[in-house]
């Protein structure tokens, strides 16, 4: 338990005007506070009632003025999120009110929280690991489904299961290492050695499984990089647009007018994605435009998706096919024919069939996405996500993950050189203080400093 003797309080809504705006409180005196700023209007006074009801009362400002109906209830440790007593008001999210009110909490003992302080001392008292704290901060970033829902596995515990079942595996190799340096004069069993050798590797196993989720961890992260495509008025601004749901590109029937690339978050059929509005690919003399082509080019090859428009009502060009050619050589694509609403002029199909590329028609006037919205679901199926939470997502737990690896490989390494047991008990013992810094069992103070500074006020 940590050893917090000040009252934290802060506004957990968001800031403005709401339905509802909660005020939170942790520490030894968060109870006492409350009881000072709300008057129950029932029979029973706050504390009378039981931990976790709800009890409808009175805020009342620095003055004992009331200021407004709430709702509150306290929790005592360490069965509370924090691990220490608890408080929270649920007042109308009038900022003016929850203002006062917050005046009213300092002005009875609390102190304004830091940021993430509520979810740090939830860690500093072992209610959450580091692992699932961090799940809290990526849970409340979300931008897609799928991120929330491993942010909501990891909070639940996954990624810490999975840590905790190769630490657990590397302690037994260490009390098998240890019981053989008690008995120094007895020579070791060969077959004792190609045990621990075999433990040592499936836990090199396992820690490489764990590294190889960090790519899908990136994409739900940042987004699948999905570059849009085509020829000046292919409808890529409005495709865009269509996608996110509003007017971010510019859209006019004007050719050439993205000139640079434009990025914006969404996400498609239940994959998270970076869109890239690009630069019309055509041969230009205008420079700044020329330099767009050359963005456009890029984005292409550093994409994870490509979308190659086509615009449906216009003949088709010989562009439009070593577009597609060339965009199918470097990531997955989809032919996207736009402008599905207008009377489609005729075109050679059967030269798109042989590139071998999925095709899909959309309207960005109309708002029909659906074909493609089914068709990156397949090119990114939801398995590739893994079990909920147990992938790694950030480049902290990365880096750890990789040095537990090291460490153990180095420990085989040793082993089949012959190496003194208690040069290896050194190896062994640093992966388990990698493994550590991903649970937070072993991490230093300015890390979990760090970490909490991200988070946002009241959280
Ligand atoms: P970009 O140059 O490829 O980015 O193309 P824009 O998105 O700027 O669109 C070029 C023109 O096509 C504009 O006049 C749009 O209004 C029009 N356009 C784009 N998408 C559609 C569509 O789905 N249906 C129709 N009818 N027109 C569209």
């Amino acid at each position: 338990m940590s050893l917090q003797t000040d009252t934290i309080a802060a506004l957990s809504t968001p800031p403005g005007p709401g339905a509802i705006g909660i005020l939170r409180m942790s520490g030894p005196d968060a109870v006492r506070i409350a009881e000072r700023c709300f008057e129950s209007l029932g029979p029973k006074a706050l504390q009378d009632h039981p931990p976790r009801t709800l009890v409808y009362g009175s805020l009342l400002d620095s003055g004992g003025a009331p200021i407004d109906r709430a709702l509150c209830t306290y929790s005592l440790g360490p069965s509370s999120y924090t691990g220490e007593d608890t408080a929270e008001l649920q007042c109308h999210g009038s900022p003016m009110v929850l203002s006062l009110g917050l005046e009213a909490l300092f002005a009875a003992g609390a102190r304004q929280a830091g940021p993430g302080e509520f979810t740090k001392r939830a860690f500093l008292n072992g209610r959450l690991d580091l692992a699932q704290a961090e799940a809290v901060g990526d849970l409340l970033e979300a931008r897609s489904r799928e991120g929330a829902r491993h942010a909501a596995g990891q909070l639940a515990g996954a990624l810490s299961e999975r840590i905790g079942g190769i630490w657990s595996a590397l302690v037994d190799v260490m009390a098998h290492f240890h019981a053989v340096l008690d008995y120094p004069d007895e020579d070791i069993d060969p077959f004792r050695l190609e045990e621990l050798d075999t433990a040592l590797a499936d836990q090199e196993g396992e820690l490489s499984a764990l590294l190889a989720t960090c790519g899908r961890g990136r994409l739900l992260r940042d987004g699948v990089a999905c570059a849009i495509v085509g020829r000046p008025n292919a409808g890529k601004s409005s495709l865009l647009n269509a996608m996110v749901g509003w007017d971010r590109a510019i859209v006019t029937e004007i050719p050439g007018t993205t000139r640079d690339t434009v990025e914006e978050r969404c996400e498609l059929g239940g994959v998270p994605l970076r869109l890239i509005d690009t630069a019309g690919l055509r041969d230009t003399d205008d420079p700044v435009e020329r330099l767009g082509v050359e963005r456009s080019r890029r984005a292409m090859e550093e994409a994870g998706l490509i979308l190659v428009l086509i615009d449906a009502s216009r003949p088709a060009a010989e562009e439009d096919f070593s577009l597609l050619r060339q965009a199918v050589s470097l990531a997955p694509a989809i032919l996207v024919w736009t402008k599905g609403d207008l009377p489609a002029a005729p075109c050679p199909v059967g030269r798109y069939e042989e590139i071998g590329c999925p095709a899909v028609t959309v309207s960005a006037r109309t708002g029909y996405l659906d074909e493609l919205c089914n068709e990156i679901s397949c090119a990114f199926p939801q398995d590739l996500w893994g079990g909920y939470g147990e992938i790694l997502t950030n480049v902290r737990q990365e880096e750890a993950a990789r040095r537990a690896r090291e460490a153990v490989r180095r420990a085989r390494e040793a082993l089949t050189a012959g190496v003194t047991l208690d040069a290896l008990l050194t190896d062994v013992e640093e992966a388990l203080s990698a493994l550590g810094e991903l649970t937070g069992q072993s991490v230093r103070e300015e890390v979990t400093d760090r970490i909490f500074a991200k988070f946002c006020v009241g959280k």
